[in-house]
């Protein structure tokens, strides 16, 4: 058949600035991708580069037009398997253009349901059920920002929290929300900025203020170094930075407990469900994240979202106003049920 591909790009100021031990962010490019049939049908998708994977917009830019051509000549939204291996090809490797490859791969999968007039989870055979709720992150701001943000969001209904850390002030902001917010289920992220040795104190900290699991304690690029601090902590650590594609599980498998799956990192729906079967199989829980991204692509992750133990797919709640309308997700409850357009969900206002 013949279909028709689009791309454009939103500039999207965040509700707050967001900080993590890499940088803060301000606003959030997304390209949001759409795919048509010939017969007044469209798939929406999207992705924001994050310049520590390698993409940035001009990248994004460059392949794009490639990656939807593709598209194009495959010209068939239901062979999934056929436009994951050209775009692949397109973008010259499994680990290259991953958040331009997944705006593409969501926008044909959201077309591909719709075409069938189901949404996505219900053409994956999944249980809205099964569906954990959503944690919201606190970024990293002063210690008394941080517990506000939190309480706020408890009073909102949100009982799993993400606390970013990275500071010197580690300590303090653990044990300040935590007495902020007793009920809440609190994890962490580093994204990588401790060292072993504090990473390993870090964890006996976390462990004693009911923290439930750490995500990427240390820098991904040596591996020995996750396992370190994986041995002697005693709560679960979980990579991210350190587990990119399925390909990768293996390799943190023996090390860590869990593994954080992303759309954006693994290059598309495909992709990104075979690292979670991977992990999975590897006797590892699965958290679904996410970048600080719209709903044209976090409705689709909502619809992975059975297939995991923890999900963190806040992206969308962190801009300012989401020009794209999603899943709804009210105190971080994914209402797939109650999501009975066909496709992901996702529709430009
Ligand atoms: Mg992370």
């Amino acid at each position: 058949m013949a279909l028709t591909t689009t791309h454009e790009w939103h500039e999207m100021p965040l509700d707050a600035p967001f900080t993590i031990s890499r940088g803060t962010r301000e606003v959030s490019e997304n390209a949001v991708v759409r795919v048509e049939d010939g017969d007044g049908r469209e798939g929406i998708g999207g992705a924001t580069p994050t310049e520590y994977y390698g993409e940035t917009r001009v990248s994004m830019e460059d392949v794009l037009p490639d990656l939807l051509a593709a598209v194009e000549s495959v010209g068939d939204p239901h062979n999934a398997q056929r436009v994951e291996r050209r775009l692949r090809e397109v973008a010259g490797g499994p680990r290259e253009h991953p958040a331009a490859r997944a705006a593409v791969s969501i926008a044909v999968h959201d077309l591909a349901a719709k075409r069938l007039g189901v949404p996505l989870y219900r053409q994956f055979g999944l249980d809205p059920g099964e569906a954990p709720p959503s944690c919201h992150t606190v970024g990293l701001a002063s210690t008394e920002e941080m517990r506000e943000r939190a309480v706020d969001l408890a009073t909102a209904g949100f009982d799993r929290l993400k606390l970013k850390l990275g500071t010197s002030r580690d300590v303090e902001v653990v044990s300040t929300v935590r007495a902020a917010v007793p009920d809440a289920t609190l994890h962490v992220d580093a994204n990588g900025a401790w060292g072993v040795a504090e990473a390993v104190e870090m964890t006996s900290v976390l462990a004693d203020h009911d923290v439930a699991f750490v995500e990427q304690p240390v820098p991904a690029d040596d591996p020995e170094l996750l396992a370190q601090v994986a041995d002697a902590s005693p709560i679960p650590v979980a990579a991210d930075e350190s587990c990119l594609v399925a390909a990768d599980v293996p390799d943190v498998a023996d090390v860590v407990d869990i593994v954080v799956v992303k759309i954006a990192k693994a290059g598309g729906i495909r992709p990104a469900t075979r690292a979670i079967h991977t992990a999975r199989a590897h006797g590892l829980d699965v958290m679904l994240g996410c970048m600080t991204e719209s709903n044209a692509s976090i409705a689709a992750g909502c619809h992975l979202a059975p297939l995991c133990e923890w999900v963190d797919l806040d992206g969308s709640l962190l801009l300012a106003d989401d020009p794209v309308d999603g899943v709804p997700m009210p105190g971080g409850r994914i209402e797939l049920a109650r999501q009975d357009r066909p496709g992901t969900g996702a529709s430009v206002r």
